[in-house]
């Protein structure tokens, strides 16, 4: 009877209440965590955070299953059976550390370069990166290779930065909102408030995407975009924009490069580069004096036409006029693309309108006074509020470094970076355009730590990563001629290349938190293969040693020969720092901690204290003291507080100095911890009201910026249209200089470098039958997941347990397919089988599903005959990791030739429909035993029962 049951109208939920941050997904939220008996009760929102602002999603208050999850591992493993068949014994931390400690001294001390250490999702890469330095190996990467370099790299070869992480649409005062091909778990709590104040404001929000789900449903026009033609689209709106004189041309002289002079001189080794005077320094031409000047000079009156004679005679013209040249022509006008790109000319034309009228009819003064980089005294802050923003939809295609510079192109022609209504920077972006320093590699030798940090920053040819004969130094070929600006590594193709000992074979893959057996591999069945595979010759596993470390019972576990159980978030010390990816927001920088909310009730370690522990029993230096000693001794926590990266500079930039009273330089604070653990476990700066725009070259922020150690000295950023290192590199391709590409390559890189955006054809689809394989076949991330973890958490799979592959109701119909349909997807790289759902909001020629839903049977402690095992699948082993031969007979990479980026939605397929059969998607694989010591799949979550029975007893 409904009035026996007692109905608490105020329950205590709680004993206590923790803060720290979430790590449900990317976004890092800040979190108070209830506790009761020792328990999580209830998670929250911390209204004070900068980040979420109280906001919590669907994820993280299911982190209460993540961290009572049956999945999570309890106690290192060693295997005993065959790699991959999961067979463990457990072992005791000691006899773990010390067998780690033995495989990778004697690597250090040989060849320091058979170590590869690859993480993944892990947010912790200033330290795993800065680990990898020490031990002396460049064959570091976490997973930005394989997620959005593309997206990263092309924005800080352009802007400075990029979209999430590094700015954020001014949601305030943006008028127009175009969002292309969106990831809905990155920046999902910002994205979704953000999105909440446009629409209650009436702004317009324009979505390009295939496939309308998640915020592309609420968009007031969505653009069912071919995939990977975004790039066209692009630069037709460009085209239009340049023709119809619709350019903020005051803000390309005083912000860009678009004046400075570039050398027109074919057949040159330096024709397309930027001219420069006697000092270095580059040159314009001068209106006012009709004289070449230095283009860094405040009062002057650049041209941005006209052909100019430099001193030695030869031509050269502003970088504006080729851009004009390039992109009025013919060819990128919304005729020319509309086909091609599946969208209406005249749907391109009026976008290109409204852009321009947001930008210029609507635009924003702000009465407040500031001063550039000059010392120019400004009364104003002038605003164009068109606002963009883009991830991975458009970054995981083999052109998305240059789609992703085209979106810049089209920010900084309407003037609409960096001001009121448009794209900001988070501090610490902007940075010199690229950031700087250089990759780290060369010279590598045994016991010796590298001079600098493996992931940066090439500028030309000269700072590829590569032998003296051409052989690329790292496994996974990044910053060779295969992926020259490959600021985030190629994690997709290290198992394939370290199976395959090209360019050379490796000792021990040592990974974490990278489920790379299975939903972050491309070709899963054959990485599997790779895996397990043995040198006939000697017996023994082609990839010797493998350690991994994760949480939970992923695919990935059965595969490695040592287990190192990490802890959950809520049971750890962890920083989420400005030196790795912040959390800040464009009004001000920002850092938080995570503290343990319970102690672990397994015998598992935090895997970054694992880390720093490993680091002092081989003898790194940064991590051992001179008598030999480990330096931080208590672990992570201890490390996060004492560490200096330079003088004065730490891994968090909160109370520092000996008495707590500074931020950002200041010597380590023991108390800095405890300080965070006061204030909500986060710090927060807001910036003045002058520092806040044009912080490139805002002479307030740029020192502030320079005090703080985000950029090194006080000078404008000038943003980069024109793209000298990407011209260096085409140079080398056509004959100059000392380091050029090899024969079989030049084409490649003459066709796919260009210090302009370009659009071509993805390579895949160059490169397949396209009659044979007549759709795209893409993922969407659901935004109540997170990769794989999401699909284990007992909360989150009722919500979506099983995927199929969604089609278009006008293609089904030509296909003879209804819904429920079961269907064969052939690719160049396999077949799958799964089952259909018909919509209309897709392209007509794509297909897709949500990622990573589909497990192995056995693994993540789901019982084996799960949904997720027998009727979710994965696109995955439908995608090569190496593409279809071309046509001098190689395969190269499935990436961007530029940045290495993993093209995950290059991929084309056919689908056709199966007979009657068993019902069970394809392909499947032997079930996965339990690691030792896991609980068996419980059928019933009773997670809350202790506390009905309490409220029982009260009564
Ligand atoms: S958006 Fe991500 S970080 Fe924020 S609450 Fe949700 S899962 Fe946690």
């Amino acid at each position: 009877m409904l009035q026996d049951r007692a109905i608490e109208r105020s329950p205590s939920v709680s004993d206590e209440v923790k803060f720290t941050t979430c790590y449900m997904c990317a976004c890092r939220c800040g979190i108070k965590v209830h506790i009761k008996d020792g328990q999580i009760r209830y998670i929250e929102g911390n209204k004070n955070h900068p980040v979420n602002k109280g906001v919590l999603c669907g994820k993280g208050s299911s982190g209460i299953m993540q961290h009572y999850s049956p999945a999570r591992l309890r106690k290192p493993l060693k295997r005993v059976g065959e790699r991959g068949k999961g067979e463990f014994v457990e072992i005791e931390w000691d006899e773990a550390l010390e067998l780690a400690t033995k495989w990778l001294g004697d690597i250090r001390a040989t060849d320091p370069r058979k170590l590869a250490f690859f993480t993944g999702r892990d947010q912790s890469q200033s330290l795993t990166g800065w680990w990898a330095m020490q031990f002396g190996t460049p064959n570091f990467a976490a997973h930005g290779g394989f997620c959005s370099v593309n997206m990263a790299a092309a924005g800080l070869y352009t802007i400075g930065g990029s979209f999430w992480e590094f700015g954020e649409p001014d949601w305030e005062r943006t008028r127009y909102f175009l969002m292309f091909g969106v990831a809905e778990d990155h920046d999902s709590n910002p994205i979704k408030t953000g999105l909440g104040k446009l629409k209650a404001r009436g702004a317009k929000v324009v979505s390009v995407n295939p496939i309308r789900t998640g915020y592309s449903a609420i968009a007031d026009e969505w653009i069912g975009i071919r995939p990977g033609t975004d790039g066209l689209f692009v630069l037709a709106l460009v085209h239009e924009l340049l023709r119809a004189d619709k350019i903020d041309l005051e803000y390309l002289v005083r912000y860009t490069n678009a004046p400075w002079l570039v050398i027109q001189d074919p057949g040159a080794s330096d024709h397309g580069l930027f001219a420069r005077d006697s000092d270095g320094d580059h040159l314009c031409w001068d209106q006012k004096t009709k004289a070449l000047v230095k283009a860094k000079l405040p009062n002057i009156s650049p041209a941005v036409v006209g052909q100019v004679k430099l001193a030695d005679g030869r031509n050269a013209v502003p970088a504006f006029q080729l851009i004009a040249q390039r992109y009025e022509g013919d060819e990128y006008s919304p005729d020319a693309v509309a086909a091609r790109c599946g969208i209406d000319a005249d749907q391109i034309r009026r976008i290109a309108i409204e852009l321009a009228e947001a930008a210029f009819d609507q635009q924003i003064e702000l009465d407040i006074p500031w001063t550039d980089w000059a010392g120019r005294k400004h009364e104003k802050i002038i605003g164009r509020p068109v606002a963009m923003h883009a991830m991975r939809g458009i970054s995981a295609h083999s052109n998305g470094f240059h789609t992703c510079r085209a979106i810049h192109l089209l920010q900084v022609l309407l003037g609409s970076i960096e001001c009121p209504g448009g794209f900001r920077f988070k501090p610490p972006f902007p940075k010199p355009i690229p950031p700087g320093p250089k990759p780290s590699g060369r010279g590598y030798k045994p016991m010796q730590p590298l001079s600098g940090m493996p992931l940066a920053f090439t500028m030309g040819p000269e700072d590829l990563l590569l032998e003296d004969d051409g052989t690329p130094i790292r496994i996974d070929k990044a910053y060779s001629w295969e992926a020259p600006v490959a600021a985030h590594g190629l994690m997709h193709m290290v198992i394939t290349n370290a199976w395959k000992g090209d360019p050379y074979k490796i000792d021990t893959l040592f990974m974490y938190m990278a489920n790379m057996s299975w939903n972050s591999s491309m070709n899963t069945k054959g990485v599997m293969e790779m895996l397990t595979d043995k040198d006939p010759a000697t017996g023994e596993y082609k990839i010797p040693h493998i350690i991994y470390s994760d949480a939970f019972a992923s695919e990935t576990v059965s595969y490695a020969d040592l287990v190192l159980p990490d802890t959950t978030y809520l049971e750890r010390w962890d920083c989420i720092s400005l030196l790795d990816r912040p959390i800040c927001e464009a009004d001000g920088p920002a850092d938080a901690i995570r503290q343990p909310v319970v102690e672990p009730d397994r015998d598992v370690r935090a895997f970054q204290s694992v880390l720093l522990d490993l680091g002092a029993r081989l003898k790194l230096p940064g991590m051992t003291k001179d008598d030999g000693s480990p330096k931080f001794p208590g672990g992570y926590p201890d490390y996060i507080a004492n560490h200096e990266r330079s003088p004065g500079i730490g891994p968090l930039a909160g109370w520092r100095g000996s008495d707590g009273k500074e931020f950002g330089r200041g010597a380590p604070n023991k108390d800095q911890l405890q300080a965070y653990v006061d204030h909500e476990c986060f710090w927060h700066h807001e910036l003045s009201d002058d520092q806040k725009f044009y912080k490139f070259a805002n002479q307030s922020y740029l020192k502030f910026a320079n005090h703080m150690g985000f950029v090194g000295s006080t000078d404008q950023i000038v943003l980069q249209l024109y793209s000298e290192p990407m011209q260096k590199f085409l140079l080398a391709a056509e004959g100059h200089g000392k380091v050029q590409p090899p024969e079989h390559m030049r084409e490649r890189i003459k066709t796919t470098f260009d210090p302009l955006p370009i659009w071509y054809a993805p390579f895949e689809e160059a490169l397949v039958d396209t009659e044979q394989y007549p759709l795209h076949a893409l993922t969407q991330r659901p935004m109540i997941m997170y990769h794989s973890w999401g699909g284990q958490n007992a909360w989150l799979r009722q919500i979506i347990g099983r995927n199929k592959l969604y089609i278009a109701s006008r293609k089904a119909k030509e296909l003879d397919l209804v819904d429920g349909d079961w269907v064969r997807v052939h690719s160049h790289n396999g077949v799958i089988k799964v089952q259909i759902k018909t919509m209309e909001g897709v392209n007509a020629d794509t297909v897709w599903t949500w990622n990573a839903i589909g497990k192995r049977a056995g693994s993540w402690t789901l019982a084996p005959d799960a949904a997720e095992a027998k009727s979710a699948f994965l696109l995955n082993h439908l995608i090569g990791e190496l593409l279809p031969k071309d046509k001098m007979g190689k395969r190269y990479s499935n990436s961007d030739p530029v940045t290495g980026q993993a093209a995950w939605f290059d991929l084309r397929v056919r689908v056709e429909k199966c007979s009657a059969g068993m019902e069970v998607s394809e392909p499947q694989f032997p079930i996965l035993p339990r690691p030792p010591g896991l609980p068996e799949a419980p059928t019933l979550n009773r997670y809350g029962s202790i506390w009905r029975k309490s409220v029982e007893r009260a009564k």
